[in-house]
């Protein structure tokens, strides 16, 4: 099968023809229609991060398709059925986290991508129990997005506990935050929304921005205060430690601020305002599969669209590239033959 590999952290990914994996008796195979690019499969061929990823790896946790053969001890999915392999690959299902509702936090996970490999590839294995399946309705390439950009927006402004008419910033309109702004409205959030160039702040008010603000032409939290007094909750999903400060002081008393972009810094904290101004500071990451089906549903509903474009895998060096530079508007699927 065709994939795209990358085999030393910074190196290009190579298109390779790899074998096809061995399906074992919990997992699924999955024929890759679509897989979107996530600013995380950049950090995991870099080496960004204090926990490293295999190597050599087929990157990927949007991969989107339809099971073409089933392990031998599931029997809740068939063959022809339309899943997606996200981020959360697999948990054990039976620690403290699994139990409680918070699989995300499993301390024996495995992530799609990542520790194993992911959707860069013509197939693709999941575990049975963690590939979840796509509503009617909405094809591959809408859905792809939302198996990772969208669960993690979601279930950030979930955190976030912004109450309908509050107000939210979204800081970075990316491929996360050009979702995060379409579910914080349908959720009836009020949005400003933070990032840079006049292309992106026209598609942030389009998806239902308030208000937006260019970080490069003035301060983001002056600015937040200014129009609102500051906000109820914040989702910053930059990969940039200044859009954290920003995002911190744009909270007002009593406000939430998530942390979800990951650049590899720290965040330097003001212990006194912190305390004064009783705000919380909480990190989430992606979201459990009851999160996943209810963010495919709001799309399934046409509350949600990811605004995409779609590439071929040939083109995945170039895609890293843009993302680099930050120059994509929504999220950009590669979509297979
Ligand atoms: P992206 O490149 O599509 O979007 C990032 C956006 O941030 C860009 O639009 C960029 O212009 C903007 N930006 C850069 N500096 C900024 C600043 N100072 N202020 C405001 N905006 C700024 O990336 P993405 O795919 O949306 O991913 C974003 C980050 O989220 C990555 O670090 C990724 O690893 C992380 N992530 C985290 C989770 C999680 O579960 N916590 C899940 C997915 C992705
Ligand atoms: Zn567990
Ligand atoms: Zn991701």
């Amino acid at each position: 099968m065709k994939a795209a590999v990358v085999s030393e952290f910074k190196g290009p990914l190579v298109i390779k023809d790899i074998p096809v994996p061995a399906v074992k008796a919990r997992d699924v195979l999955v024929k890759i229609h679509a897989c979107g690019v996530c600013h995380t499969d950049l950090h995991a061929c870099h080496g960004d991060w204090p926990v490293k990823p295999k190597m050599p790896l087929v990157p990927g946790h949007e991969g989107v398709g339809e099971v073409v053969a089933v392990g031998s001890e599931i029997h809740h999915l068939t063959i022809g059925d339309r899943v997606g392999v996200p981020w959360l690959y697999s948990a054990c299902g039976h620690c403290d986290y699994c139990l409680d509702g918070q699989e995300t936090l499993c301390l024996d996970q495995h992530n799609a991508g990542y520790s194993v490999d992911g959707g860069y590839a013509e197939y693709c294995l999941a575990h049975g129990d963690y590939a979840i399946k796509i509503p009617d309705g909405l094809n591959y390439v809408d859905a792809a997005p939302l198996f990772c950009a969208g669960v993690t927006t979601y279930k950030a402004l979930k955190v976030t506990g912004v109450k309908p008419g509050q107000w939210v910033a979204i800081v970075g309109a990316g491929g996360l935050g050009h979702l995060a702004i379409q579910y914080a409205v349908a959720m009836g959030m009020n949005v400003i929304a933070i990032d840079t160039g006049a292309e992106k702040l026209a598609l942030a008010r389009e998806l239902g921005a308030t208000h937006t603000i260019d970080f490069m032409q003035e301060s983001p939290s002056a600015a937040v205060q200014r129009l609102v007094g500051g906000v109820h909750g914040v989702v910053c999903t930059a990969v940039s430690k200044p859009a954290f400060e920003e995002a911190y002081k744009s909270i007002r008393r009593g406000g939430t601020c998530v942390l979800v972009g990951l650049p590899p810094d720290e965040m330097p904290i003001p212990i006194f305002d912190t305390v004064l101004n009783g705000v919380k500071i909480i990190g989430s990451i992606v979201g459990t599969r009851k999160d996943l089906q209810e963010c495919l549903q709001f799309a399934a509903e046409g509350k949600v669209k990811a605004i995409t474009q779609v590439k071929p895998l040939e083109d995945i060096n170039a895609i890293f590239a843009e993302m680099e530079k930050g120059e994509i508007n929504g999220r950009i699927v590669m979509e297979f033959a």
